[in-house]
């Protein structure tokens, strides 16, 4: 068909249920999926698993696309930006997995099942009684046809099981080699419900063959399915795409990491304004340990290059929020300044801080190593505008017992004021100027000005702090200093 894929082309896919927001767990699935299309140039598709999901599926819909764009996991096809293999909305393609249900009755590899919820329940409590695994005893499995007809004039539509076979059905994990089922745990299991609502192990399989899916990357926790997968991608006369099972990520205080235990929401890290590569990056380490232990700070376009299957573990990894912190804090530190004061800017409280331009930029180029994430900057910004109060005491007390600060601060004053270029460097350089001329150096001349400056005797570097503060206000702050510790 048209615009089919090649054959032998790397697909993956990321197929999210719309049932909210996407938390970290789900976005690595994301990551190593978008990581893995790129590193051999394939596709990486989105595909929205929406069939089980009434209720605002638009919204989490919009929210989902949200989050992996801010994370620059771009899609090559997807529900808003279509493609060869749609519809890439699983609601929409129920008529498809209908028909491949169709064709496996056919071939009598499924078949109809008219059991209602009480025979059930009643096989469920003998099988409960008896300590087995829970699965369906096969009565439907056999009926002759006239038995059919009579059960479907009784009972209405009936539900689609598969005719799950008796040799045992192996798999083959990427990250953990082969692993045979046996089938009798398995059992014939729903493609279709009595609503004619298909499963979710039938649908995604249909769906991963008509999107060409090359390589399933997904948590560890779908590793039980994926057998039942397996057999239906055989039935319906499929090639079996690869299997990658990452491992289970535990909460940092213990058990399966998921929206209610400790995962951070993806919008909740862009609200406080964490870097969107550290947690590309933060994620990627959640299984895959990089080359080369000394170094694990990378780029998307380096992960891109450097993840592979063969350094996925299968041991569980544990979620560090203090890690992801760390991480944003490397990835910022990697930004231009101009980057970095383009991602604070807005964030920036103008009321407590009057700070445009320049100021602006020597304010962050002031402060920059300090940040995590974007949203401490008004944190740090107090360095250089502290609100008067005890600190502010304690550095007029401090001054006053300094013989020699009255000296060093009138000279530093006077000196601001004929400086033309108010640059950082320039600034600097006229304070060492001044302590030369008047002997005084290191603490002796850094001190007074630090502490008269921000009220505290160690900071940012200096040069960087008169810059940010502008002549008008450097020098306001001198004079209060020389007048209010009456020096
Ligand atoms: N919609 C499934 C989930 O959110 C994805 C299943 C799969 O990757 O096969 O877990």
């Amino acid at each position: 068909m048209a615009g089919q894929p090649p054959p032998g082309s790397i697909r993956t896919r990321f197929a999210p249920s719309p049932t909210g927001a996407l938390h970290l767990g789900n976005v690595r699935v994301a990551v190593f999926n978008w990581l893995f299309a790129r590193r051999h140039e394939g596709q990486f598709i989105l595909r929205v698993e929406d069939t089980d999901v009434e209720r605002h599926r638009g919204e989490a819909e919009a929210s989902i696309a949200a989050d992996l764009k801010w994370l620059g996991l771009n899609w090559d096809e997807g529900p808003d930006t279509g493609g060869p293999c749609g519809p890439y909305r699983q609601s929409e393609a129920q008529e498809l997995h209908r028909e491949a249900v169709d064709r496996l009755q056919r071939k009598g590899a499924a078949y109809p099942c008219f059991c209602n919820e009480e025979e059930l329940a009643q096989d469920r409590i003998v099988d409960e009684s008896g300590g087995e695994v829970h699965r369906y005893p096969g009565r439907c499995r056999d009926l002759p046809a006239e038995g059919r007809a009579e059960l479907r004039a009784e009972r209405g539509s009936p539900a689609v099981r598969f005719r799950t076979p008796d040799d045992p059905v192996e798999i083959l994990d990427e990250v953990r080699g082969p692993i045979h089922f046996n089938t009798d745990d398995i059992g014939d299991f729903i493609l279709l419900r009595r609503d004619g609502r298909p499963t979710y192990n039938l649908a995604v399989v249909v769906d991963d063959i008509r999107m060409h899916i090359s390589h399933v990357i997904r948590g560890a926790g779908h590793l039980s399915n994926t057998p039942k997968q397996v057999l239906l991608f055989q039935a319906l006369g499929a090639p079996v795409p690869s299997f990658i099972h990452l491992p289970t990520v535990l909460a940092p205080e213990g058990g399966k990491l998921s929206k209610r235990s400790g995962a951070s929401a993806v919008g909740e890290l862009r609200a406080e304004g964490y870097h969107p590569h550290a947690v590309v990056n933060y994620v990627s380490l959640l299984g895959w340990s990089p080359p080369d232990d000394e170094e694990e700070v990378f780029a998307p376009e380096e992960l891109a290059r450097l993840v592979d299957v063969s350094r996925i573990g299968a041991s569980d990894t544990t979620y560090d929020p203090d890690k992801l912190r760390w991480m944003s804090a490397q990835h910022i530190a990697r930004m231009e300044l101009d980057e970095v004061v383009g991602a604070v800017s807005d964030r920036v409280d103008r009321a407590r801080f009057p700070l445009e331009g320049d100021t602006l930029r020597f304010a962050v180029d002031a402060l920059r190593s300090r940040l995590s994430t974007f949203g401490e900057i008004n944190e740090h910004l107090e360095l250089l505008f502290p609100t008067p109060g005890a600190e502010w005491d304690a550095a007029r007390e401090e001054l006053r017992q300094d013989p020699k600060a009255r000296e060093v601060l009138r000279e530093v004053r006077d000196r601001l004021r004929d400086v033309e270029q108010w640059t950082p460097d320039e600034l600097g350089r006229t304070v060492r100027a001044v302590g030369k001329e008047l002997g005084a150096r290191g603490p002796s001349l850094f001190h007074p000005v630090r502490l008269a400056l921000t009220s505290q005797r160690s900071g940012p570097d200096l040069g960087k702090v008169l810059a940010a503060l502008g002549p008008e206000e450097a020098i306001v702050r001198m004079n209060r200093a020389l007048e209010s510790s009456k020096l």
